[in-house]
């Protein structure tokens, strides 16, 4: 065949929190795929009477779910005088990133997940009551302790065949409650490759009847949230302790800034149990998990290396939360 298909993906325009939306193209073999268009009205943004949306490809890696030739293709969306959308939260982080880029920032994405049956109660929880409570769960093995491993397997291998910079996976502490790592690198890579993962998890999941969600409390009660824990360095960290205080002290000026943009229900979730700090408080220290941000064992022992935002829900926009701290801590140190 001389053709190929090309999986254009891109965030909508669902509030409070964007859903990831894709669509096929066919294209002649040896064409890069080029921009495309879309239907703003259905998807949250645009009105039905000029409802065209431009799709500009920014991140091409193979398609591990139809394989052979075929693309996935990871947009940003534009306005049809070719200026970011509003609901283009990519766009804005370029600027930031350029601006800092001396700084040489790396990411290391956490992104905690559960996976849900279609009665809207997570994989492994009776249909009513619940299972034992949480303490063997997590990076536990067994069948009455783990629920989902072979979704999470495909999904592992999918991430690696798409050349995504996935760096781990373990079961999280309540059942049916997963996470993988993407990173560490750039802001705009860690944040292309963290939706990517996104979207085949939720793509590999149509396989096995069952939901990937992302929701930040997806069961009430005694059970952890799920989070998006944000590693963070700059060149100046990887180098020296001082400058990691310096990155905790300048996360320290304005949390609510943060806070706020860190994910839709993010007030439900740092609630100062189950391993977080209370959403209005903010602290660091280190090896501490009911901190805001933590400061690894390993890196004061080191004297460098990075820094652990605690904060971001799994539900966040990742464009956001790399901006936000790179501007912040990056912003100090100019
Ligand atoms: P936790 O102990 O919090 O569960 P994980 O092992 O799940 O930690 O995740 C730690 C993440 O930190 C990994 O994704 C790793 O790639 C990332 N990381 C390691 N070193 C750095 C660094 N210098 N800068 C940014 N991220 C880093
Ligand atoms: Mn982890
Ligand atoms: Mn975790
Ligand atoms: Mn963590």
């Amino acid at each position: 065949m001389s053709v190929y298909k090309a999986e254009y993906i891109w965030m909508d325009g669902t509030k409070p929190s964007p859903l990831m939306r894709s669509k096929t193209k066919i294209i002649p073999l040896g064409e890069e795929p080029g921009i495309w268009g879309f239907d703003g009205s259905s998807t949250n943004q645009a009105p039905g009477k000029a409802s065209d949306c431009v799709l500009k490809p920014v991140c091409i890696v193979p398609d591990p779910i139809r394989g052979g030739d075929d693309k996935l293709v990871l947009c940003e969306v534009y306005l049809t005088d070719m200026t970011p959308h509003p609901t283009n939260t990519r766009a804005p982080l370029r600027e930031v990133a350029e601006k800092y880029a001396s700084f040489d920032s790396w990411f290391g994405l956490e992104q905690e997940y559960t996976l849900m049956k279609f009665d809207g109660t997570p994989l492994g929880f009776p249909t009513n009551g619940y299972p034992a409570p949480q303490g063997p769960y997590y990076c536990g093995v067994g069948g009455s302790q783990i629920f989902g491993r072979d979704l999470v397997e495909a999904h592992l291998e999918a991430c690696l065949e798409a050349g995504l910079k996935i760096a781990g996976i373990n079961a999280e502490v309540m059942p049916g409650q997963w996470e993988f790592q993407v990173g560490p690198c750039g802001p705009l890579e860690v944040s292309d490759h963290l939706i990517l993962a996104r979207w085949l998890l939720c793509r590999i999941a149509e396989h096995y009847d069952c939901d990937a969600t992302f929701d930040p409390k997806p069961a009430r009660g005694d059970w952890n949230g799920a989070g998006c824990h944000t590693n963070f360095s700059t060149n100046e960290m990887r180098e020296s302790y001082d400058a990691i205080i310096a990155a905790c002290e300048a996360l320290s000026k304005d949390p609510m800034k943060h806070v706020k943009a860190y994910g839709h229900g993010i007030e439900d979730r740092l609630t100062g149990h189950h391993e977080t700090q209370k959403w209005d408080t903010f602290s660091y220290g280190v090896s501490d998990r009911g901190a805001s941000v933590r400061i690894p064992w390993q890196v004061k022992i080191d004297g460098k290396g990075y820094i652990e935002d605690r904060r971001p829900n799994a539900n966040c926009d990742p464009y956001l939360v790399t901006r936000l701290i790179v501007d912040t801590v990056c912003s100090d140190r100019a």
